[in-house]
């Protein structure tokens, strides 16, 4: 190395070391932010597109959207969504595939979106709740369909034969109505004897 090449690498390291105290003495001055956890929970602010959990998404009647296509778990990089469905009959005497239960492991979610991305009925989407540790490594597996399903719920079909048999009875409510209605003038001719 020659003196001049040795005084060009000594200026370039000094110029360096500057840029690095500019840096340094920068965030010296600037103020600091810290927050406050646990405590500042309820105005901690997450942003909205943060990525925690994922989850179903219900509506004001606890209906989701989920119809078992199992297109998210076919999306999903590392097998984190497994999908059990099951056949169900319907009233019109075909059968549909239903979507029975949708597990997911928080523990092994890369939170890349893809789940999310290729539903084709907007059945999922991302939480921000950040709080999800646990003590158990089985605990981050769980259970995303975790309302009743309100379709299966046999109300709606019964209900319709159940208001014939009603509508049977009303004869019944009539025949057993005229022996009253016969006793009432008895009662009307009793008075009658007990006024004269
Ligand atoms: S975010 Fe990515 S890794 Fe997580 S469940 Fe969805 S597709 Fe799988
Ligand atoms: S969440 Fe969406 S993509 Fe996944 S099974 Fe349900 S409907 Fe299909």
């Amino acid at each position: 190395m020659s003196i001049q090449e040795y005084f060009v690498s000594l200026f370039k390291g000094m110029h360096s070391l500057v840029k690095g105290m500019q840096v340094t003495g920068r965030e010296l001055v600037t103020k600091k932010v810290t927050e406050q956890y646990p405590e500042n929970r309820d105005t901690l602010h997450i942003p909205e597109r943060f990525r925690a959990t994922l989850q179903f998404i219900y509506d004001e009647n606890g209906r989701h959207k989920c119809i078992g296509c199992r297109s998210c778990e076919r999306a999903c990089p590392n097998g984190t969504i497994h999908i059990d469905t099951r056949m169900v009959d319907l009233p019109n005497g075909k059968k549909k595939m239903k979507l029975d239960k949708y597990i997911y492991d928080l523990g092994s979610c890369t939170f890349c979106s893809l789940c999310v991305q290729s539903c084709p009925t907007s059945a999922i989407e991302f939480s921000n709740d950040f709080e999800q540790a646990v003590f158990r490594r089985e605990s981050l597996v769980k259970q995303l369909n975790y309302l009743p399903e309100k379709d299966d719920e046999p109300a709606p079909a019964p209900a319709q034969p159940a208001e014939a048999p009603a509508k049977a009875a009303q004869p019944d409510e009539a025949t057993v109505a005229k022996p009253a209605a016969q006793a009432q003038p008895a009662k009307s001719q009793d008075n009658q004897e007990n006024k004269e």
